[in-house]
């Protein structure tokens, strides 16, 4: 059996970046002799082990065929008459179809390093339409290579247009999908990632309601500004997440039923759904602290319960900062500093000594929101002086 260096691994070495996992191809074998040398099988019906001592993975050469919807929809053939030259063919890009051996030497039948230098992602072969989370990988790589140059070819944004048209996107489990989404949100351009999904009418599949509000106005240009911002000062993908989903926001702070849809559809972490409810829903809001009354600010930092967690308000005035300099919801500020000093307040008014004053239970409850109430009240009058 031969083994050989592929994806990742393979394609940042030689743009000199950093690796960070290494994926094997193994050539000639068979399940039986692999799991003989001490290799794991990662699943029942997928020819893919785990290495006994580094847990890397070992795939063994196999060609593909389309046989269902989505990204589960194939049945593979691993045999050990599979050559690494079949095996490359069916990987998305170029860049990521590169073979070396155990003596460094580069197998590239597809030109993977032409296409480094020329900066082009650019899919291997038709077969890459078969597949609709590739249209999601690829989106995610130009938003990673973005910086370096890369963009995608022609040919093959033109495949990706065919899987969006194809409805096959819906077919990808919100597991998946949240997956590369999040990745994406993730890497230096944000923004490049649903600038591409706009382009291939991928986002209008995953993300309708989004897609209808950008559609038609200049809120696309706002939105692709607050997430390149949200990389450029490095948040959290709670901080992103809220950020996109920030033009599905009532202007008026009455409704956050399109966030919602979309919160529930994706597979986001909670930390992500939370964040980006409140900011729908208090973002707006925000933005006119300085002509709010003390009840609704002090409305505001209930929701946020920001005794309890401090961490999540900040995220909050991070995005608020962010989707107010982009200009997202209108011209606007956010007062940050006036929302964290009114939290200080807040949090600042202590329960002894009401506790000496004798007051108890639920009691005591009632008068220490009265308190942190004042305090938040005076912090705007002061404010406004
Ligand atoms: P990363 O740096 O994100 O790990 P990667 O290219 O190594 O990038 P992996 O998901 O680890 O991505 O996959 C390893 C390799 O397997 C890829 O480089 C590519 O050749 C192939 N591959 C992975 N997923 C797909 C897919 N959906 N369709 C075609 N080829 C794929
Ligand atoms: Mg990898």
């Amino acid at each position: 059996m031969q083994i050989y260096k592929v994806g990742g691994a393979v394609r940042d070495r030689l743009l000199g970046r950093p690796v960070s996992e290494t994926d094997w191809v193994v050539v000639g074998a068979t399940a039986e002799q692999m799991q003989a040398q001490g290799f794991r099988p990662v699943g029942a019906d997928f020819p893919v082990f785990l290495h006994p001592e580094t847990g890397e993975e070992y795939a063994l050469a196999r060609t593909e065929r389309k046989s269902g919807r989505g990204y589960g929809g194939f049945t593979f053939y691993a045999s050990p008459e599979v050559t690494l030259e079949e095996d490359l063919q069916r990987r998305d890009l170029t860049i990521n179809a590169i073979a070396e051996d155990e003596h460094g030497r580069l197998i590239d039948p597809y030109h993977g390093q032409r296409d480094l230098a020329q900066k082009w992602l650019r899919h291997v072969a038709p077969a890459f339409a078969e597949d609709p989370l590739r249209a999601l990988r690829v989106a995610r790589f130009a938003a990673r290579y973005a910086e370096l140059g890369f963009r995608i070819a022609p040919p093959t944004l033109e495949l990706m247009r065919q899987l969006s048209r194809s409805g096959e996107l819906q077919a990808l489990t919100p597991e998946r999908s949240w997956k590369e989404i999040s990745r994406a949100l993730m890497e230096p351009r944000p923004d490049v990632f649903v600038q591409v999904l706009l382009d291939c009418g991928a986002l209008a599949e995953l993300f309708a309601e989004l897609q209808a509000r950008l559609a038609g106005g200049d809120c696309t240009t706002h939105l692709l500004e607050a997430l390149r911002e949200c990389a450029r000062r490095e948040q959290p993908l709670a901080v992103r997440w809220a950020c996109l989903l920030a033009p599905l926001a009532d202007p008026a702070g009455d409704s956050t039923a399109l966030a919602e849809a979309v919160n529930q559809r994706s597979k986001a972490p909670r930390d992500c759904q939370e964040l980006a409810l409140l900011t729908a829903r208090f973002g707006p809001i925000a933005q006119h602290t300085g002509q709010l009354s003390a009840a609704a600010l002090f409305d505001l930092l209930q929701h946020f319960d920001i005794y309890r967690r401090p961490e999540r308000f900040e995220h909050f005035l991070d995005a608020c900062q962010i989707l107010a300099d982009a200009a997202l919801w209108g011209p606007g500020r956010c007062p940050t500093e006036l929302l964290r000093s009114a939290a200080r307040a807040a949090r600042e008014v202590s329960a002894a000594p009401l506790i000496a004053r004798g007051h108890r239970a639920a009691e005591l409850g009632e008068a220490l929101k009265r308190e942190r109430f004042a305090a938040v009240a005076k912090v705007l009058a002061d404010a406004r002086l």
